[in-house]
């Protein structure tokens, strides 16, 4: 499979170098020359098959060039080092649990992969400095998978104060060839000077470069293979309704995964982008110009988004065709009181709680869902991972121990030249 520059269609690269390269010339992501299908059968037995043997078969035609299927599964059984379990919560409704990796956060999968990917691309004597831009979430996810990884530094940015206390423990914890950078400013600041590195000439002439936002095919595609094991999961429980699935969504990589799988024959009807006050893209799907914002501070404070970045991936693959696009997913935005009302609604029926990101995903499916239809919301994230929000609607939530006071972060403001300083460094 080769893999084409959506702004310079002409720019056409292997797996592996868009996986080495992050962006294409001119920031242009990298998106797969096409979508290969499954056959009705893989469907049909899919609830015979182990998550090992669904994963390699779906994946295995976006990598073949860099993978032989048995090194895919090797990888992909190291990735998958945990469940992805599903929980009937209302009698419509199912959660699928993505937070039971090491970060607590689907965004383990991804960075797994990606991690594997680059330990086998770098070249071991000029290693690879991967670049990043974090609300929380990804960075944590970045650090734990990329840890130790040899040929691999890693120099993940952050908005100060804007991530919980665990999430800067989880980045800022483990050192080695780890560096977490914090910056005065947003999340779009640092999401904004990684991109200025990737493009950086003087740069890259002295360090090889890449990224691990979910821009990177590496990290993005991987988050396609839960929606298959969802899916094996409820395909007895769906009684012939239609399955719809909620996926809390701030760089809508994850939600774009949904729909490659979608596009690979998985039968999921609607899909239903959750989000939170940033609303870029349940605006865009109402008035049908997409205007990107300056992102909003939330209690989901890993969908603070204001300029998703897959967003030009969902328009090429409906090529452009907005109808399309609103044929195949719903926006519904929720805000911080609803999240809490949720959180404390949920727990307060079912005694299962959600942590925010979940919560959101949850209450815009129910406020989507019609009658004929069953839904899963992915869960994105452990409630453990935002104790702090929890405790506001259910006190007796437990405080995670952390010390801050053992872990490693260097702090800059919102400047390149600090930043690129420390890159060469
Ligand atoms: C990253 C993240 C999201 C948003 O995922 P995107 O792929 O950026 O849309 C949602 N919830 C949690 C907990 C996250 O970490």
């Amino acid at each position: 499979m080769n893999y084409y520059n959506i702004k310079h269609k002409d720019e056409i690269v292997s797996f592996k170098e868009a996986t080495l390269r992050g962006l294409g010339k001119d920031k242009g992501l990298f998106v797969p020359e096409h979508i290969p299908t499954l056959p009705t059968s893989f469907f049909e037995e899919i609830t015979q098959k182990s998550n090992i043997e669904i994963a390699t078969e779906a994946l295995y035609p976006y990598v073949n060039d860099s993978f032989s299927r048995e090194e895919l599964q090797r990888v992909l059984e190291e990735v998958f080092v945990f469940d992805t379990p599903v929980k009937e919560l209302l009698s419509n409704t199912s959660v699928l649990e993505l937070f039971h990796g090491p970060t607590m956060a689907f965004k383990d999968v991804g960075a797994r992969f990606m991690a594997r990917c680059l330990g086998k691309f770098s070249d071991k004597d000029n290693p690879t400095t991967v670049v990043v831009a974090t609300s929380g979430d990804t960075g944590s996810a970045v650090a734990n998978g990329f840890y130790k990884v040899e040929g691999v530094r890693v120099v993940i940015l952050f908005p100060k104060g804007k991530v919980s206390p665990f999430q800067e423990y989880q980045m800022t914890s483990l050192g080695a060839n780890i560096q977490a950078v914090e910056v005065e400013g947003t999340f779009d600041d640092c999401q904004a000077l990684v991109k200025q590195a990737l493009s950086d000439a003087s740069l890259k002439a002295e360090r090889v470069l890449s990224s691990a936002n979910s821009i990177n095919v590496a990290r993005f595609l991987p988050q396609m293979l839960y929606y298959f094991f969802a899916y094996k999961q409820v395909k007895d429980l769906l009684e012939g309704k239609d399955w719809v699935v909620a996926v809390p969504s701030g760089n809508f990589g994850n939600l774009t995964a949904g729909l490659y799988a979608h596009a690979m024959g998985l039968p999921v009807s609607k899909f239903v982008a959750a989000n939170n006050a940033n609303d870029t893209f349940a605006i865009y799907l109402q008035t049908g110009s997409y205007q990107a914002k300056a992102s909003v501070p939330t209690l989901s404070n890993a969908m603070d988004v204001g300029d998703p970045s897959n967003f030009v991936r969902i328009q090429e693959l409906f090529g452009y065709n907005l109808e399309a696009i609103r044929k195949m997913i719903t926006a519904v935005v929720i805000s911080d009181k609803e999240t809490l009302d949720e959180i404390a609604y949920i727990h307060n029926t079912l005694g299962y709680t959600l942590d925010p990101h979940s919560a959101v995903g949850h209450l815009a499916l129910q406020k989507a869902l019609l009658p004929s239809q069953y839904g899963t919301v992915l869960s994105t994230a452990s409630p453990k991972k935002f104790d702090e929000v929890i405790r506001q609607v259910i006190p007796s939530f437990p405080v995670p121990e952390v010390d801050l006071s053992t872990c490693h972060k260097k702090s800059i403001s919102n400047s390149y030249e600090a930043y690129k300083d420390i890159l060469l460094s």
